[in-house]
């Protein structure tokens, strides 16, 4: 078990060691750390299309494209260009701009969902205020969110299953009160036993259940629509807000995210990552009678100093309007398919017990020999042929996320003989593993 060949990191190395003076872990957020897959982090220094390179000049093909908002790759032409001529205007006012009303009206046309939003300035930021947003407006305090969604790092959903039937959440992080962890409750997905026998008991207390409909931060557990279906059903009959946080599935596998790729309505929804274009940038949105309890209309305070920052709404704009041209989310999905299905067909061949899944042009590596698992407890435990891989495709040029546990992605910037390349080298990164 080799890797191809090694490759110089000297200036990552160098750079790596100074931040851990700076960050804590060298970081400033953690899975940038490597401690996944081991070893030290790239610093990367440039990026273009869907190449990136490091410190010490070497290229990549980049399927991590900044954790999911570069959907047209880096530095793409007309992203940039609206993002310069925003600039020379200034950066920042605090004040309304017009900006602000071109991306929301351009969102909220093809939204039919929601019919207004407030911008934040990330995807936390966003379902933190969505969940006050909802608490306000119901005028209960619960939660419930499930076990193996990411919803950033707000307090009340850095919590996973306590022991018990009812399952009142623990924290997950030091520093979060085991008062606020109880406030929300965990289920398992796709599991809608638990999801009934909760709502009967707890509809009372419940403001709100919060889910990624398409579960892309722990690995890619795509649900079974009927379990979506009753969720939305039992949201309805019982009064509670339905929460559908789309800051990874919004604008990435339909403009409308996953509630328009299931025809599914959720009463309040968030985005974040593609939505600010590579630059900071959430919001979350609801109709009409919500979204008037948020403040100066309503009670449910909610504020931001660089919220709705014109240059940030410009490069948002830009990349959604690259987003809306036509066919442009259908060419995506397929190229994404077949991508992963050159690669499955060869594991299969090999009897590797690996298959990649994928939704839209995201896609994820399970291990596991299982074509599609829908819940936290069945993702494989054993990341060490994920770890593998990804030490040998740094080595020849192909780059993914560092965590067998997070998703790929494929931008339009991504030409077709770079994902043949890319297929090539991870057929023979399995190879150099299972037959090692
Ligand atoms: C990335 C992500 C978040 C957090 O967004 P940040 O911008 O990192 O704060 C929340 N929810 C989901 C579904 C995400 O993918």
């Amino acid at each position: 078990m080799k890797t191809p060949f090694p490759i110089d990191r000297s200036r990552s190395s160098e750079l790596f060691e100074a931040a851990k003076g700076y960050f804590p872990g060298g970081v400033n957020s953690p899975v940038r750390a490597f401690q996944s897959v081991g070893g030290t982090p790239l610093f990367i220094a440039k990026g273009n299309g869907a190449q990136i390179w490091d410190e010490d000049g070497n290229e990549f093909i980049d399927f991590c494209c900044s954790w999911g908002p570069l959907i047209h790759g880096h530095n793409h032409p007309y992203v940039f260009e609206k993002i310069v001529g925003t600039l020379q205007n200034g950066a920042s006012f605090g004040a309304p701009t017009r900006k602000e009303n071109e991306l929301a009206a351009f969102m909220l046309q093809r939204l039919p969902f929601i019919d207004k939003i407030r911008f934040t300035s990330s995807g936390t930021e966003a379902v933190m205020s969505a969940l006050r947003l909802a608490r306000g407006a119901t005028g209960k305090n619960k939660i419930l969110k499930f076990e193996g969604c990411y919803h950033g790092h707000v307090d009340a959903l850095l919590v996973k299953a306590g022991s018990g039937l009812i399952t009142f959440g623990t924290s997950s992080s030091a520093g979060v009160p085991e008062s606020f962890a109880n406030e929300t409750l965990v289920l398992p997905l796709n599991n809608t036993e638990a999801l009934q026998a909760c709502f009967e008991t707890q509809h009372q207390d419940l403001a709100a259940v919060i889910i990624e409909p398409i579960p892309a931060n722990n690995g890619l557990l795509l649900q079974d629509k009927a379990f979506l279906n009753l969720l939305r059903a039992l949201c309805t009959k019982y009064g509670v807000l339905l929460i559908f946080d789309e800051v990874i599935s919004g604008f990435r596998v339909a403009f409308g995210g996953a509630a328009e790729l299931f025809g599914i309505n959720p009463d309040i929804v968030t985005y974040g990552k593609i939505i600010g274009g590579g630059l900071p940038v959430g919001a979350y949105g609801a109709k009409k009678n919500i979204m008037s309890f948020v403040s100066p209309e309503g009670p449910v305070y909610q504020a931001g100093t660089l919220s709705g920052n014109p240059v940030a709404m410009a490069a948002g704009l830009a990349q959604l309007e690259l987003c809306a041209a036509a066919g442009f989310y259908t060419k995506q999905a397929l190229r994404t398919q077949q991508f992963i299905d050159g690669i499955n067909s060869f594991a299969q061949t090999q009897q590797y017990p690996m298959e990649l899944v994928c939704v839209g042009s995201i896609f994820w590596f399970s291990f596991n020999g299982k074509k599609r698992i829908t819940a936290a407890d069945q993702i494989a435990s054993d990341m060490s042929a994920f770890n593998f891989m990804h030490h040998f495709l740094l080595s020849v040029g192909v780059y993914f996320g560092p965590s067998g546990y997070e998703v790929g992605f494929i931008s339009s910037a991504h030409t077709d003989a770079q994902l043949a390349f890319a297929a090539e080298q991870i057929k023979a990164a399995l190879a150099a593993y299972y037959e090692k």
